[in-house]
């Protein structure tokens, strides 16, 4: 038995059993026992491997699309160049490197990270130094015009899950026997038996405030998860321990549990904070047009033969259609007197 499963046993027994949501924050997040509180969980060694580790090529990638977008925001100086989640600080260390070729840009930008994990907080402290502030969530950063990056960080908001049994709507939750269901105040009669679906509340008020951000300032907000274009009923919670799906009751706190994200969602909630939303585009759809094979053969052509092909396949990986390009999405959100920054839009 885990720490937190005997602390999540404690709370069940004196509480009754918890949704998802709460179950799903406390394994991530609980102060002392939560997942990402307490180790670095990226990389072969880890848990799991994200684009940004996976290759340079997709943060300097990111770095070109910020320098573009920074242009069309009229280089509003100074600007906050936000990152959600910025795991060791790789892709905000790439994204920096590739846009010292901008004169003005890194000079202008203010980094601010929101990152809730210490353990994290370190190692992004050591690649990207001091010059940047860190924050638990986006209500304390300044306000300003606003670059906004979040890879992989949505996945990881807590959801709720409501499944169709004999024709009424239940929550799913945890109790002390594991999964299991309790009433649900959801008037939806739509749905067959069977039907799961996900409601991401904390991921709507984030979403939410992001939009109400680049209503208020000039700014663009770059979103890239693994998830859906169209909002449709499916159990997509999953965990992830060395590499591996295992159940998500297992060891809490010892492996990480995440969601597909619902962009048709996500991007409701940006534009009901007022932000203009562009039709989410797959990662391999956004790379290509970004250069991805331009830039990759050019390391590779000043590279040794190990290295080249760490490269090429880091590229493969990234847009693969049975691997990365396709399951995941990219999706952006814009003030809505912005020009629609490239690729987005495109027909
Ligand atoms: N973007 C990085 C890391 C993705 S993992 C990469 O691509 O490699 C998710 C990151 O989000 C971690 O840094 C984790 O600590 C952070 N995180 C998850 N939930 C969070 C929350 N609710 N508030 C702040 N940070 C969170």
């Amino acid at each position: 038995m885990t720490p937190l499963e005997k602390i999540i046993g404690e709370i069940i027994a004196a509480e009754g059993p918890m949704t998802i949501d709460r179950y799903m924050g406390l394994c991530l997040g609980h102060p002392v026992h939560g997942y990402y509180m307490n180790r670095d969980p990226f990389g072969e060694k880890g848990d799991f491997m994200t684009a940004p580790e996976i290759s340079q090529v997709f943060g300097e990638l990111i770095g070109v699309w910020c320098v573009a977008a920074w242009a069309a925001m009229g280089k509003s100086t100074p600007f906050n160049l936000v990152e959600l989640g910025p795991g060791r600080g790789t892709l905000m260390a790439d994204i920096l490197k590739a846009t010292k070729v901008m004169p003005g840009f890194c000079d202008a930008a203010r980094v601010h990270l929101v990152e809730m994990s210490p353990v994290l907080r370190e190692l992004q402290k050591e690649k990207l130094g001091n010059a940047v502030a860190w924050h638990e969530s986006m209500a304390n950063m300044p306000e300003g015009p606003m670059l906004l990056v979040a890879n992989e960080f949505f996945d990881a908001v807590p959801i709720r899950q409501f499944e169709k049994r004999h024709g009424k709507w239940l929550e799913r939750c945890i109790g002390a026997e594991g999964m299991g269901f309790m009433p649900a105040a959801l008037d939806n009669t739509q749905g067959a038996d069977g039907d799961v679906i996900e409601f991401t509340p904390q991921r709507v008020e984030i979403a939410k405030e992001i939009g109400q951000r680049l209503a208020k300032q000039k700014g663009c907000a770059l979103i890239i998860d693994y998830g859906h274009l169209q909002t449709t009923p499916g159990d997509t919670l999953q965990a992830v321990r060395a590499h591996k799906y295992v159940a998500v009751t297992d060891r809490p706190g010892e492996s990480d549990i995440t969601s597909h994200v619902d962009f048709e969602a996500l991007g409701k909630a940006l534009a009901q904070g007022g932000a203009t939303v562009l039709p989410a585009i797959t990662q391999r759809a956004f790379l290509l047009a970004m250069g991805l094979e331009q830039r990759t053969a050019m390391l590779s052509s000043r590279a040794d033969a190990k290295t080249k092909e760490i490269l090429d396949r880091g590229a493969a990986r990234l847009v693969g259609e049975r691997e990365m390009g396709h399951l995941f999405k990219v999706m952006v959100g814009t003030s809505p007197d912005l020009a629609t920054p490239y690729p987005f839009g495109m027909p």
